[in-house]
């Protein structure tokens, strides 16, 4: 059976379009998680129903708020809001959401389900499957590894390889060589070719638009999707995986 190869896209950048297009290149599908426009760089709703023509629109609230941190008719209201304001803009029923920042707690995932999505989307990293729809984790974020792009904290000069060292534990346990980890792109190759080699549900790529800009990763992107048509995969939106949802294979 052929690895699903799902990706997803937070937040409604006005790049999203270029990511849409690298996908289409090389027909593989995408989840956009969007917001309503606030100006600048957000996405307009025209491009919004553009998009959902070829792949899916899924919500992520009305205003990129914490779920935990609300009164529960706020979160309510929210999670419904979001859900009918993306099925107004593209005339599909919109069946997955998203946590903004990733928080997660059991009252909004009580509420999503109860506002009938079919899933929910967490930031998860380094995992192949789930068993539950309102916990789906992702494989790898487009994201600078495994040096920190740039210090933006006063402690982060005394820690230049944070983004390996988060990942470190689950690294190992997946037996990932040392090789592998001497840049992004070597990462999501290792951790692809693991996924089919281990007959896991799902390898998810995700990450947004803005990063990928920011820090000129776009090639290396490009790069992995090339490599990704070599292997056996068969390309899925989030709610197309949720729908095939299978528990990941013993490590
Ligand atoms: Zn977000």
């Amino acid at each position: 059976m052929p690895l699903l190869f799902t990706t997803s896209w937070d937040d409604g950048n006005v790049l999203d379009v270029r990511i849409a297009e690298m996908l289409e290149r090389y027909d593989l599908r995408g989840t956009f998680y969007v917001l309503p426009h606030e100006g600048g760089e957000s996405l307009r709703n025209e491009t919004i129903r553009a998009l959902a023509e070829k792949h899916e629109i899924g919500a992520h609230t009305l205003r990129h708020r914490n779920l935990p941190d609300l009164p529960r008719e706020e979160m309510e209201s929210e999670i419904r809001g979001s859900k009918e304001w993306v099925q107004h803009i593209t005339g599909k029923s919109c069946t997955m959401f998203c946590y903004p920042r990733g928080f997660v707690s059991t009252a909004a995932k009580h509420a999503i389900a109860q506002a009938g999505f079919a899933g929910a989307r967490t930031t998860v990293p380094l995992q192949f499957g789930t068993d539950d729809p309102y916990m789906l984790p992702t494989t790898l974020q487009v994201y600078p590894f495994p040096m920190r792009p740039r210090f933006s904290q006063w402690w982060h000069p005394l820690d230049p390889l944070g983004p390996l060292r988060a990942k470190w534990r689950r690294l190992r346990a997946l037996g990932t060589p040392i090789a592998a980890c001497k840049g992004w792109l070597p990462l999501a190759k290792w951790l692809l070719v693991y996924a089919v080699q281990t007959e896991q549900p799902f390898f998810h790529l995700w990450g947004h638009a803005k990063e990928i800009e920011r820090y000129g990763m776009w090639e290396q992107l490009e790069a992995l999707l090339v490599f990704a048509k070599t292997q056996d995969i068969a390309p899925a939106t989030n709610a197309e995986f949720i729908a095939a949802l299978r528990p990941p294979s013993a490590l």
